[in-house]
């Protein structure tokens, strides 16, 4: 059950100013805090980053002014990923969602006797992928924690989850970061300049946190050779762009949505009516494959790649809607239903 590697670093380093005020401040609030939490922000990084330092502070023993000291048990078991009280379950390597056995294993470890304090904590990371199952069987977890157990969900697509796990948790949104105070901190994190920084920020499609993370080169060169290839669709000859190869299908699905969506935006007012209608249509398509992908369809990765190919490639087409449409009903029968 391992984390994305960049999260090994120091939680310090790798948390944004903003989020740290945004924590005191919670940590600083009166009353019960109750027992499972839902954090939420665009940023799927920021949101588990923020989560990952509620835990620690949670986890402490030696609060400081109401923030985590960094030096206890707790806390160095923390920092060294080795915390016995402390579970993290996220989409396993090679899946598509987080199962059922995932939620009863983690279930079963709320239930242990903690090892350090008085908590047993589970992290979920994008807890939207959960499957409807692994969903219900969190539900009773949720509404009646053993113990002092607390849940910390985190997910940039909250909607997704079913409302009986929304309801049963408190919602935590995370403010929306000021631009510059993004490229400021992202300057600082990666020792760039402010020209590198902004197009780290372009390239994470405005995800501070998420660009704070992309540091290896290649795969930054492969995001980057991606959005290069959309403007340029129309006049592709013979297959998809190679650089459509050299992705994740769900990195190629989230730039394209994004992309698409800046397309929707720059249509003129004026004439909007008859000429965003294809563009919206691509953009349904494209977020219902995508929608699908995340609740557990495996179609194969050629498949995807050539229906995305020739979507894009018929958008001009007169009989898009028509074309669209039987894409759209396609899904459902090919093995895809959600
Ligand atoms: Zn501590």
């Amino acid at each position: 059950m391992s984390d994305t590697p960049e999260l090994a670093l120091d939680l310090r380093a790798a948390t944004p100013p903003w989020l740290l005020v945004h924590l005191r401040e919670w940590m600083s609030g009166a009353g019960d805090k109750g027992h499972a939490y839902l954090v939420v922000s665009e940023d799927a990084e920021e949101a588990s980053v923020f989560a990952r330092q509620l835990a620690m502070h949670q986890l402490c023993h030696d609060l400081q002014n109401g923030m985590a000291c960094s030096h206890c048990q707790s806390c160095r078991a923390f920092l060294e990923r080795t915390h016995g009280d402390l579970l993290s379950l996220q989409v396993l390597e090679g899946k598509t969602a987080i199962g059922i056995d995932q939620v009863r294993e983690a279930t079963h470890f709320l239930q242990q006797t903690p090892m350090y304090g008085a908590t047993k904590l589970l992290l979920v990371r994008d807890a939207d992928q959960m499957t409807l199952a692994a969903a219900n069987s969190l539900l009773k977890t949720l509404e009646e924690p053993s113990g002092d157990a607390l849940v910390l969900l985190s997910s940039a697509e909250a909607w997704r989850l079913p409302p009986t796990v929304r309801s049963r948790c408190q919602l935590l949104r995370l403010p929306n970061v000021q631009k510059d105070a993004a490229l400021e901190w992202l300057g600082s994190q990666l020792q760039v300049t402010a020209t590198d920084a902004e197009h780290l920020l372009n390239m994470a499609q405005g995800r501070a946190v998420t660009a704070g993370l992309m540091t290896d080169s290649e795969d930054l060169a492969a995001q980057e050779a991606l959005v290069a290839s959309f403007p340029f669709l129309d006049q592709q000859q013979g297959g998809p762009p190679a650089a459509w190869s050299g992705v994740d299908v769900s990195v190629l699905l989230s730039a394209l949505l994004a992309w698409v969506e800046g397309q929707v935006r720059e249509v003129d007012a004026d004439d909007f009516c008859h000429h965003a209608r294809n563009w919206l249509l691509l953009h349904r398509c494209v977020a219902e494959l995508s929608f699908r992908i995340k609740n557990g369809a495996t179609p194969g990765r050629d498949i995807v790649i050539a229906e995305l190919f020739r979507l894009c490639l018929r958008r001009k087409h007169a009989a898009f809607a028509e074309i669209g449409g039987r894409f759209l009903s396609s899904l459902s029968r090919e093995g895809m239903a959600s």
